[in-house]
């Protein structure tokens, strides 16, 4: 499998490496301090970056023999450990489309993408979100109890979503939107569930609550009620029919979403591993402890065998995310290996802060050095988009060739 890129693609992971280190770095502290507050600055240049990098991944891709090849999943990968390596708040905070961007990406219409991804990059700076969860469900997705209702020519929205990254910036802060995961009839389960796109300014939609989060502090993360709220019938992603498995207006069709952005959120936990075991091996080093990787296993000390495998288990879960990502970017179905990849990159990301922290001893514990933080920050990689449980029964569903009901 091929992970090499274009020399375009190179320089703008180049970019996300400097934009990491001189604008997020000196900053990060002072968000996970400071949770609801917006850094402006750092977001109007961020804008601007953004703006510059989608243009460019509109014209990109790489030649391979005559024809040229899509490297966008793969090269969206690897910006998003650098950036995430600066901080995976403000990383998470970068105004964008987000995962309402890859839902309308994944399932929407040309027409859809056109009005909504088209010209997202225009005016200030905005945000799109994603809302599936409710107060009674997080993982069980088929438990959707928002409802929409057909009237006229228009959907009908009521329910409240819980724990929606960048919802309060896509609909209090910009004119950006939320993809709302809503059922069109709550007996007919997951085949009934439906996603639509909710934009800022919705009479009835209202963020009624920030929550307060152990890591991840400059991300925001809201409740959104949605009372009656009313939005154009062309907003639904796929079809209205109620459908069977397999067809891309089936519930199958909307969790295509999750095969694009969960090597994403592997991509930013990895960044944030390799943070911290960067961090620790200067830590080591400035108390003269190199790593000799030429001792045989008899003569390596247990440090440098704990640096040997967390560094050998970072670079198995990158080279899994690649390899979701190489195949998305081919068109081939990589559900498995997304699920794959999240899984592992998640364990990953949480033993590593954590041993970092620890090998690190009290100053790993102390508050003048990132450590602690990122231990804090790597947690949600476990959670969000499928927590490491659900991920691994995707992959054990998909490898022994169970179905959902069989297998849950
Ligand atoms: C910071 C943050 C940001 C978020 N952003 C978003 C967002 O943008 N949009 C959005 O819609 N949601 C978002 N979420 C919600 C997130 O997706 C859910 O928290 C997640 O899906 C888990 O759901 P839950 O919290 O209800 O846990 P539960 O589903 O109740 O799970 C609790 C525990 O049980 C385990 N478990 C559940 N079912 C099974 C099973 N069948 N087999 C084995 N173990 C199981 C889980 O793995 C977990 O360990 C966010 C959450 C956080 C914390």
């Amino acid at each position: 499998m091929d992970f090499s890129l274009s020399k375009a693609a190179q320089g703008r992971i180049a970019m996300a490496r400097m934009a990491a280190e001189s604008l997020m770095r000196p900053i990060s502290r002072q968000y996970d301090e400071e949770e609801h507050t917006d850094p402006w600055d750092f977001f109007n240049t961020m804008w601007e970056a953004s703006k510059a990098n989608a243009e460019a991944t509109s014209l990109g891709g790489k030649k391979s023999g005559d024809k040229k090849v899509s490297e966008n999943t793969l090269l969206a990968c690897m910006q998003i450990e650098e950036l995430a390596w600066g901080d995976a708040g403000l990383y998470l905070s970068i105004p964008n489309p987000g995962l309402g961007g890859a839902a309308v990406q994944a399932v929407g219409t040309p027409e859809q993408k056109q009005r909504f991804l088209g010209s997202f990059y225009k005016g200030k700076p905005k945000w799109g979100a994603m809302a599936i969860t409710e107060p009674h469900f997080g993982s069980d997705s088929k438990q959707v109890a928002t409802t929409a209702v057909r009237e006229g020519d228009e959907w009908v929205l009521n329910g409240t979503k819980i724990f929606c990254t960048a919802g309060h910036r896509a609909l209090n802060e910009s004119d950006g939107f939320v993809v709302v995961w809503a059922t069109l009839d709550r007996s007919k389960g997951r085949a009934a569930i439906k996603s639509f796109i909710v934009p800022a300014g919705t009479p009835g939609v209202t963020v009624t609550r920030l929550e307060d989060k152990m890591g991840i502090r400059a991300s925001d993360t809201v409740t959104i009620t949605l009372d009656n709220a009313r939005i154009p019938a062309d907003n639904i992603l796929g079809t209205a029919e109620i459908v069977e498995k397999g067809s891309t207006g089936s519930f199958g069709g909307v969790m295509a979403t999750f095969d694009s952005t969960r090597p994403i959120v592997a991509a930013s936990g990895i960044g944030v591993a390799r943070a911290a075991l960067e961090v620790l091996t200067q830590v080591l080093a400035e108390q003269g402890i190199a790593i000799r990787y030429e001792a045989g296993p008899s003569e390596q000390t247990v440090l440098e065998r704990e640096v040997m495998n967390m560094e050998a288990q970072l670079q198995a879960a990158r080279l899994l995310t690649w390899k979701a990502c190489n195949m998305m970017d081919r068109g081939q179905r990589n559900s498995r290996e997304a699920s794959m990849a999240k899984a592992k990159a998640g364990t990953v990301v949480t033993r590593v802060t954590q041993k970092c922290v620890e090998l690190a001893g009290a100053l790993g514990y102390s508050r003048k050095m990132m450590l602690e933080k990122w231990m804090r920050d790597a947690k949600i990689t476990d959670i969000y988009e499928g927590t490491q449980q659900i991920n691994q029964l995707i992959i054990a569903r998909s490898i022994l060739g169970y179905s959902s009901g069989e297998l849950n």
